[in-house]
C-alpha cells in the first residue's frame, strides 16, 4: 500500500516510510491510497469472532501488503493484550471502555501497535538501533514510553517539563527503565517540544544516530484505532443491538473518530457518529457553518482534548473531498462547557452507578442528547477515571479506587536525566550515549 500526503505536494510513501516519517514533507498527512470494503460474510459472522481475530482481519486491510502474515498477525495479538468491552450504561447507552490498557487511555492501542510494527521494520533493515524522541505534557508521554518498554531494538527518550506534569502522570514515564529514558526538562512544554524538532533537523545528530518520532499523526498509531471499532459492533450486535447504532467519540485532535469514520468507509454498518467536543468548538463550528476557524486552545478539565487547531481535520476533509454535505450527513456535534461537563459525570453516577472521566462524560452526555428513537449509542470511554481522581471525585461525591497497574507504577522508583532548555546540552548529551 502507498501512502499520500494530505496537501498532495509531496510524493508518495511505503508504508515504512510513512511510519519513520510521521509527517510528510509537505507537512500534511499520510493517508493510505484506498480503503478496502470487508467482505460481507466478515459483518455476518463478527460477532462470533474474538477481538484479537477482528482486529487482525482489519490489520490485513490496511498493512496486509506490506507486512508477513504471521508477523503482522503476531504485531496484532501482542498489542491487543488487554480488551476494550462495552459496558451497559443505560438502556440504549454504552460504554466502550478504552482504558484496560497499561497506562489507562486508549492512546495505549496505537502506541503498542506503533511500537511493535517499527520494531519489525528495523529488524528488516539488520537491527540498526532506533531513537524516538517525544516531547509530552502528561499523557503522550505515558503511552508511547510503555507502548515502547521492552521493544528491542528501540530507545525511547521522552522530554517532558519539570515540575509541570501531574504525579499519576509523570510515574507512568519516569519509572518504567529498561529502554525508555525520561529526560526533565528545566522550561515548559514548549521548550520540550523545541528541543526535538532541532533534534530532527541537526545534520550531525542525524548522521550519528538514527531518530524518529511517535507523533500522534503516524500512520501506524492512528489507523489500529479502528480496531476497537469493529469489536464494539461485534459486542453489540451479539446483545441484538446493532441495528441502529450510533457511535460517539469524544474528541481532541480527531485521530480518534477519524479512525472510526475509516471503518465505516471498510463497510462496517455504523449509522451515523457523533464528535463530542469540550469547549474547543472548531469542529462543532465546522458542522454548522462548513467553516474551518482554528483558534487558540481553551483550557478545560478535560484537557486531552483541549486543541483549538485539530491535526486530523485534515484527514476527515480528505475522505469526503471537502463536501461538507457529505460530513453533516453522517457526523453531528457537541460541544460542552466545564460545568455541562461535570453535571453529565454527576447524573450519570447517581442515575446508573457509572463513573465517567471528563472526556468520556462529553461523549456519554452528547447521547443522552441526540439519540432518537430506535436508535442505541455507544460513546468511547478514553480514559479511566482514576487519572482524574481529584477531579472525578470533587464532582461525584464519591472515591473513585485507583486500579492495581495504576497504584504499581506510583509505587515505581523515578529515575529521570535532569537536562536544561538549551539545544546544545541536549545533543551533546544524545551524542555521549
Ligand atoms: C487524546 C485523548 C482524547 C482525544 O482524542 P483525539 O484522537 O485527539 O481526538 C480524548 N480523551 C483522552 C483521555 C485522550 O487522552
Amino acid at each position: 500500500m502507498k501512502y499520500y500526503s494530505t496537501n498532495k505536494q509531496a510524493p508518495m510513501a511505503t508504508l515504512h516510510e510513512a511510519v519513520v516519517k510521521g509527517l510528510a514533507g509537505d507537512r500534511g498527512l499520510y493517508m493510505p491510497e484506498s480503503i478496502e470494503r470487508l467482505p460481507q460474510s466478515f459483518y455476518d459472522n463478527i460477532d462470533k469472532m474474538s477481538f484479537q481475530e477482528i482486529a487482525y482481519t482489519v490489520a490485513q486491510a490496511f498493512f496486509g501488503e506490506d507486512v508477513n502474515a504471521d508477523d503482522l498477525r503476531n504485531i496484532v495479538y501482542d498489542t491487543l493484550s488487554f480488551d476494550c468491552p462495552v459496558a451497559k450504561v443505560t438502556d440504549n447507552i454504552y460504554s466502550l471502555e478504552l482504558f484496560h490498557g497499561p497506562t489507562l487511555a486508549f492512546k495505549d492501542v496505537g502506541a503498542r501497535f506503533m511500537a511493535r510494527l517499527l520494531q519489525y521494520f528495523i529488524r528488516q533493515e539488520g537491527n540498526e538501533e532506533v531513537n524516538v524522541l517525544v516531547a509530552t505534557s502528561g499523557d503522550t508521554g505515558s503511552a508511547v514510553a510503555n507502548g515502547f518498554l521492552g521493544v528491542e531494538g528501540i530507545k525511547v527518550y521522552v522530554l517532558y517539563p519539570k515540575g509541570k506534569v501531574s504525579k499519576i502522570q509523570e510515574c507512568q514515564f519516569t519509572t518504567l527503565g529498561q529502554n525508555i529514558t525520561a529526560v526533565e526538562v528545566d522550561g515548559v512544554f514548549d521548550d520540550c517540544q523545541a528541543l526535538v524538532k532541532n533534534a530532527f533537523m541537526d545534520a550531525e545528530l542525524n548522521s550519528h544516530m538514527k531518530l524518529t518520532s511517535a507523533n500522534s499523526i503516524n500512520v501506524a498509531r492512528f489507523l489500529p484505532q479502528a480496531f476497537y471499532y469493529f469489536n464494539a459492533y461485534a459486542r453489540m450486535k451479539a446483545l441484538g443491538k446493532a441495528d441502529e447504532l450510533v457511535v460517539c467519540v469524544p474528541s481532541g485532535n480527531f485521530g480518534n473518530i477519524t479512525a472510526a469514520l475509516f471503518g465505516h468507509r471498510m463497510g462496517l454498518p455504523i449509522k451515523r457518529f457523533i464528535a463530542a467536543n469540550n469547549a474547543n468548538d472548531i469542529f462543532y463550528n465546522y458542522l454548522q457553518t462548513g467553516k474551518y476557524e482554528p483558534k487558540a486552545s481553551r483550557q478545560t478539565i478535560a484537557n486531552a482534548m483541549d486543541v483549538g487547531d485539530p491535526s486530523n481535520f485534515a484527514r476527515i476533509y480528505d475522505l469526503y473531498q471537502g463536501d461538507h454535505a457529505a460530513v453533516t450527513s453522517l457526523i453531528s456535534g457537541a460541544t460542552y462547557s466545564d460545568d455541562m461537563i461535570r453535571e453529565a459525570m454527576k447524573q450519570c453516577h447517581e442515575a446508573n452507578g457509572y463513573v465517567l472521566d471528563p472526556h468520556g462524560a462529553c461523549g456519554y452526555r452528547a447521547l443522552t442528547e441526540q439519540l432518537v428513537k430506535g436508535e442505541t449509542g455507544v460513546f468511547c470511554e478514553t480514559a479511566h477515571p482514576a487519572k482524574f481522581k481529584d477531579t472525578v471525585e470533587a464532582i461525584i461525591g464519591a472515591e473513585v479506587a485507583i486500579p492495581e497497574r495504576l497504584a504499581a507504577f506510583m509505587k515505581g522508583q523515578k529515575q529521570s536525566v535532569e537536562m536544561s532548555k538549551e539545544f546544545k546540552d541536549f545533543k551533546e548529551y544524545l551524542i555521549s550515549r
